[in-house]
C-alpha cells in the first residue's frame, strides 16, 4: 500500500538530531519560551524575509492573533467584516469567527481552487476591513490582483500561510529582486506546524511572520496572557505559546524545507506530465510560480468511485475537503447559500499521496494505476 503520507519517514532523517535535541532542552531545564524559540522566531522570520516571527501554540491561533492584535491596535473592530475564500479549510473561517469578526465568503477559481479576485469587490461593503487570502494546497493565492483590491479599499491583507511554507511569489523570482515568499506577501502571516504541514513539528506549533512593529509588539504579549513583564498585563491575551521542544526540533527542520519542497514539485511534476486519463483533471500549475505542493489534488466527476478503486489497487488517498464551510452545522446560517463553485470542487477533488520522501517508484505506480482507471 503507498500511504497517503508517511509522517514517520518524514522524521526519520533527523531522529538522531531530534534525540540530541531532547536531551539539551532537558539538560537546559527550561520549556517555554526559551532561546529555541526565541531562535527559531529569527530563523523563521529570516527565512521568510520578514522582520519578526512570533511563535504560537498552533496555525488556527496565529491567525486569531493576528486578528486580535489589530483589534488591540484600532485597525479593527468587532463586527467588522472579513473576506474570506468560501473554499478553504474551515479553520480560516473559524479564526475569523473567533476574533469576533464577521467571515464573508468569495468564491474561488476552479482551476486553481484560490479565490477569484474578480468577485472580491461586488462582496465589499463599508464594514469590509480585511482580506484573508489563502495559499491553498501550497498554491500561492493571486496576491497582485488581491492587494490592489485592498488598496482602492483600503482594507489589511492577511494570509493563511498554513500550507505554503517557503512558497515564492514569481516576479520577485528575478535575478537580484528581493526574493518575496509565503509571509512575507501581506500585513501580516499565519503559519502552521502541524506535523503534516510542509515544515511540521511533532506536535501542534504555529507562528506569526509580520514586518509590522507595533503589532509584532502587541502579538508577543498576547500570545503570553497579554503580558510582557510577568504578572503585568496590557492586555487581553490568551495561553498560546510555541513550545522550547517544538522550536528546537522545528529549528533543526527549517534548512532542509526548500530541499523538502522541491522533492514535492518533482512528484508533482511527474504526475502532472504522466498521469493521462480524460476522467481526470490535473491541477493547474503556472511554472514560473513555485507552488509548494502540500496537497496534489486532482478532480474527478465520480470521485469516490476513484478513490475506492485506488484503495482496492494499493494507492491511499484524501479528500482535502468533503463538505464546504457553508455547508457545515456549524455554520447553519449559512446552509441555505450557494456557492456552486466551491460545492462542485468539494464533490470531485481527490489528494493523491504526495511528501518529500515519495519515492520515483511510487510515483510511477500511482501513474499506472490512474492511467488503467
Ligand atoms: C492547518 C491549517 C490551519 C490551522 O493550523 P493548525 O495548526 O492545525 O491549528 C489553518 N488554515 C489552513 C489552510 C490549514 O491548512
Amino acid at each position: 500500500m503507498i500511504s497517503f503520507l508517511d509522517l514517520k519517514k518524514i522524521n526519520e532523517p533527523y531522529e538522531t538530531a531530534f534525540q540530541e535535541k531532547l536531551k539539551s532542552v532537558l539538560e537546559n531545564g527550561w520549556y517555554i519560551l526559551g532561546k529555541e524559540t526565541a531562535v527559531f522566531e529569527s530563523n523563521f522570520s529570516s527565512y521568510c524575509g520578514t522582520k519578526y516571527g512570533i511563535g504560537a501554540g498552533n496555525g488556527f491561533d496565529a491567525l486569531v492573533l493576528i486578528f486580535k492584535g489589530y483589534i488591540e491596535l484600532g485597525k479593527l473592530k468587532k463586527g467588522d467584516e472579513v473576506i474570506v475564500p468560501a473554499n478553504t479549510y474551515i479553520a480560516s473561517i473559524l479564526a475569523i469567527s473567533q476574533a469576533d469578526l464577521i467571515p464573508v465568503l468569495v468564491e474561488p477559481r476552479l482551476e486553481t481552487y484560490n479565490i477569484n479576485p474578480d468577485l472580491i469587490e461586488s462582496k465589499i461593503t463599508s464594514r469590509t476591513k480585511a482580506i484573508l487570502a489563502v495559499h491553498l494546497y501550497g498554491q500561492l493565492a493571486e496576491m497582485n490582483a488581491i492587494h490592489k483590491i485592498a488598496n482602492q479599499n483600503n482594507l489589511l491583507v492577511i494570509e493563511d500561510a498554513a500550507q505554503a511554507h517557503g512558497a515564492v511569489l514569481a516576479e520577485s523570482r528575478k535575478p537580484k529582486a528581493e526574493s518575496k515568499k509565503s509571509g512575507n506577501l501581506s500585513n501580516a502571516a499565519a503559519f502552521s506546524f502541524y506535523p503534516g504541514k510542509n515544515l511540521g513539528a511533532l506536535g501542534d506549533g504555529g507562528a506569526i511572520t509580520t514586518n509590522d512593529a507595533e503589532l509584532a509588539k502587541v502579538l508577543f504579549s498576547l500570545r503570553n496572557y497579554g503580558s510582557e513583564k510577568k504578572y503585568h498585563n496590557e492586555f487581553i491575551g490568551v495561553n498560546s505559546r510555541l513550545d522550547e521542544l517544538q522550536a528546537a526540533f522545528l529549528n533543526l527542520k527549517l534548512p532542509n524545507l526548500d530541499n523538502e519542497n522541491q522533492k514535492r514539485r518533482e512528484a508533482a511534476k511527474r504526475y502532472l506530465t504522466e498521469i493521462k486519463n480524460d476522467k481526470i483533471i490535473v491541477p493547474f500549475w503556472d511554472l514560473s510560480e513555485n507552488h509548494v505542493f502540500h496537497l496534489f489534488v486532482i478532480r474527478t466527476e465520480n470521485r469516490d468511485q476513484l478513490q475506492q478503486y485506488l484503495l482496492e489497487n494499493g494507492v491511499q488517498t484524501m479528500v482535502h475537503y468533503p463538505i464546504p464551510p457553508h455547508q457545515q452545522k456549524a455554520f447553519s446560517e449559512w446552509n441555505t447559500l450557494s456557492f456552486p463553485i466551491t460545492e462542485k470542487i468539494h464533490n470531485e477533488v481527490l489528494s493523491l499521496p504526495m511528501s518529500p520522501v515519495l519515492t520515483n517508484d511510487e510515483v510511477s505506480f500511482v501513474v499506472e494505476i490512474l492511467n488503467q482507471y
